[in-house]
């Protein structure tokens, strides 16, 4: 069984001969871009780069994937987001947004797939399959429709509309969802396995439960039920309160942080609707840990049933490639 077969055979929950290690979300870090010399934030708009710096990930550190791209502004800045481009340890963020106004001048760009960055991680994508051919599996990030919505109409007046204004807020979601599943599924054609879908506006940190349950996952239930491929929904926070809800959001897999503090509960609560990737904490374990501290969360998760082993969110730029390692060490360890 080699690297791809396992993982997507993992993210369905069938039987694998060991758990995967990779990472599902963010994976640039600082030390692989001095190795490699493709930097942040020239690696954000550069094809080559930006597949240099993902397959690193595998090549230097074990994981058994590689990731790209390393933001969650590329399809923002393709509907019209002004982008703040970041720096070498700061990731890309949106800084302005083209409908705070309101829904009734929504238009989705023409041509939305030769917008902006898209081309370039489109492009990315495909050196990225070509190097890894069919052993390593190649996982494309984007951000989630909620995010995205959010993004367009700026946090501030989606939050309102979600209390004041329910059709707008129903408007945007059904706008931003139509651009996820175009560009998701162009991913899937250039040469991803795998979308993984960060969705930090859906956390219980900013939106209710009963939100999520009524509105978002319907949202996020069309999105998935219209990409051609497995998918993997990210939602950042303790998701303990919406953890049964996100398996019902028809995404292959779920990604969760360590603040979900029982995983084995998790596992339980989500049976076979879904599989779960995570959950070594990517602050506190991955950046400011030791290695001892990384293969400790590592085998904990795997104790507690974990699907894919991974970081819990997106991890720090200053991460250490040694704790990299030391997550891959622990699972081989583990089947040892
Ligand atoms: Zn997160």
């Amino acid at each position: 069984m080699n690297m791809k077969e396992r993982l997507l055979k993992a993210l369905k929950g069938e039987e694998v001969d060991k758990v995967p290690v990779c990472t599902v979300t963010q994976s640039g870090i600082v030390e692989l871009m001095d190795k490699t010399g493709a930097s942040w934030p020239e690696a954000h708009s550069d094809a080559k780069m930006m597949a240099d710096l993902a397959y690193a990930s595998y090549a230097e550190c074990g994981l058994e994937g590689v990731r790209a791209p390393y933001c969650l502004t590329v399809l923002a800045e393709a509907m019209g987001c002004t982008i703040n481009m970041g720096t070498k340890n700061r990731q890309p963020s949106v800084t302005d947004h083209p409908y705070p106004k309101g829904v009734d001048d929504l238009a989705m760009p023409e041509d939305l797939l030769s917008q902006g960055r898209i081309p370039v991680v489109m492009e990315a994508l495909g050196i990225l399959r070509e190097k890894c051919g069919d052993e390593v599996p190649v996982i494309a990030g984007m951000e989630g429709p909620v995010t995205l919505a959010s993004d367009l109409a700026s946090v501030k007046k989606f939050m309102k509309w979600s209390i004041k204004k329910p059709e707008d807020f129903q408007t945007i979601l059904d706008f931003a969802c139509d651009a996820c599943i175009e560009y998701a599924n162009a991913m899937l054609a250039a040469g991803a396995d795998v979308i993984s879908v960060p969705d930090p506006v859906a956390s219980p940190d900013l939106m209710a439960p009963d939100v999520f349950d009524k509105i978002l996952k319907p949202v996020l239930q069309r999105f998935a039920d219209g990409v051609n491929g497995p998918m993997i929904l990210h939602v950042c926070g303790d998701v303990t309160a919406i953890i049964e809800m996100m398996a019902d959001c028809h995404f292959e897999s779920i990604s969760i942080e360590e603040k979900v503090k029982d995983l084995k509960g998790a596992k339980a609560k989500v049976g076979d609707k879904c599989t779960i990737c995570g959950n070594v904490s990517s602050p506190f374990v991955l950046l400011a840990g030791d290695e001892a501290a990384v293969k400790a969360a590592a085998k904990q998760a795997l104790d507690d049933g974990i699907d894919v082993l991974a970081p819990g969110c997106g991890i720090a730029p200053d991460t250490p490639v040694a704790n990299l390692k030391a997550m891959v060490e622990a699972r081989d360890d583990y089947y040892a």
